[in-house]
């Protein structure tokens, strides 16, 4: 546990790197160059391409230091990247050099005019503690830092994405709603996270929705480049979405494009039990084509009446450069909605009376919170994946 003075201390210099120009992006240079610099063996650890890696250390870093005064969120946190660090064959000792190389670099860019004795004590404690936390987990976690996966199934079902069916070597447990890293063949160290579409299950069965992100590194090659008899590596499971049965509240979901896959997951697994809280899903696209699973999900609403599923997209229609059949609503299903998914959302209210998860692109998570924020939602109700 930090004391306050530290936490301000070490929350002040990192607020200074996110007001400068580039400042993010400098000091997640600077902090590689100097691993690098530091540990030479290091650099094979990592994938050729660093934009996705800088990326992801920078915006944990600011998860990190946000919630440096919660240690029920700081910890299990720590712990978790701990742990899915092993899959790039990391363990304690990395993440303690790693601590005095984000020193260094933090240094470099406030300069010695702020570098003050006291500043450099609080950096080193708050240090020590995060990477203890993490090296600690990595060191002592009993599971493989990764699974074998055998593709039995690739569907496309529109062109820019792919169901992805695996069978694993070996079972892998798994909570609904919780989230895998993934590492395919085409694409060799560079990891991507993926959820899983359906409950976990002895015969090692995994379903991934994934959609191809224009431009993107490792999504295009999953949706195309895939072939059944491919071999894909699996990290054990990150990530804590789910419903909270000890409280009464019922339960509003929405979802956008493939972000399905980790609310139809907990859907699928509600769907077991006899009795549910009531769960509202919205699943949304932008176009009437990104409603893929509009079957699937009304087949299960049929057959479990606390579940309501209501279609939602931005357009009218599909774009001009669609190809394929757009597989029609099921007639009785509830009517097609318009507009962005957290205006159509709020529409009915605050929802202040349930419990809330988001589940889509950064981008659609960080609207539909700014949305919901605005008509009063209480943000302690609502969960999602880290952006
Ligand atoms: C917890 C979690 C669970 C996820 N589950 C799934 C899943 O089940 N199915 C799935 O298809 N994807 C899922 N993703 C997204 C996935 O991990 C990749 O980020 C995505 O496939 C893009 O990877 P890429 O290598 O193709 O693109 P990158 O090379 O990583 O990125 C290229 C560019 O695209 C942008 N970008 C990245 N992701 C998106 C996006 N989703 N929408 C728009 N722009 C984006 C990046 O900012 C960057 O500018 C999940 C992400 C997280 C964090």
């Amino acid at each position: 546990m930090l004391d306050s003075r530290t936490i301000s201390l070490v929350r002040a210099g990192f607020k200074s790197v996110l007001a400068a120009e580039d400042g993010p992006a400098h000091l997640a240079q600077s902090f590689y160059a100097q691993l690098f610099v530091e540990n030479p063996d290091f650099r094979s650890l990592f994938p050729a391409s660093m934009d996705q890696q800088r990326d992801h250390f920078v915006r944990a870093l600011a998860y990190v230091f946000d919630n440096l005064d919660k240690d029920e969120r700081i910890e299990p946190f720590l712990r978790q990247l701990g742990r899915d660090h092993r899959k790039h064959g990391v363990d304690g000792s990395h993440f303690r050099a790693g601590a005095s190389a984000l020193i260094a670099a933090f240094r470099n860019f406030v300069g010695n005019e702020v570098w003050t004795d006291e500043v450099e004590v609080a950096w080193h404690e708050t240090l020590a503690l995060l990477t203890d936390n993490m090296a600690v987990a990595a060191d002592s976690d009993e599971l493989p830092p990764y699974w074998g996966a055998t593709i039995v199934e690739h569907q496309r079902v529109l062109d820019d994405l792919a169901i992805i069916r695996l069978q694993l070597d070996e079972g892998v447990h798994y909570y609904p709603g919780q989230y895998v890293s993934v590492q395919i063949p085409q694409r060799p160290k560079l990891w991507r996270y993926l959820s899983p579409a359906i409950p976990c299950n002895p015969q090692g069965e995994l379903e991934f929705h994934v959609r191809r992100v224009s431009g993107g590194w490792v999504s295009p090659a999953m949706v195309t480049e895939s072939v059944v008899g491919g071999r894909w590596a699996i990290s054990p499971p990150l990530g804590g979405l789910q419903v909270d049965r000890n409280i009464p509240e019922d339960v509003l979901m929405i979802a956008g494009g493939t972000g399905l896959a980790p609310l139809r997951a907990q859907i699928m697994d509600m769907a077991r039990r006899s009795r549910n809280p009531r769960v509202h899903l919205f699943t949304s696209g932008i176009y009437p084509r990104d409603l893929y699973d509009a079957q699937t999900l009304w087949q299960l609403s049929l057959s479990n009446p606390w579940l309501t599923v209501v279609p939602v997209t931005e357009e009218y229609e599909n774009p001009w450069w669609h190809c394929g059949p757009t597989p029609e609503l099921p007639s009785g299903m509830h009517h097609q909605l318009h507009g962005s998914i957290g205006k159509v959302v709020t529409q009915f209210g605050s929802w202040a009376d349930r419990q809330i998860q988001i589940s889509g692109s950064p981008s659609m998570v960080r609207t539909t919170l700014y949305a919901l924020r605005k008509v009063g939602t209480p943000m302690s109700h609502v969960q999602h994946d880290p952006l």
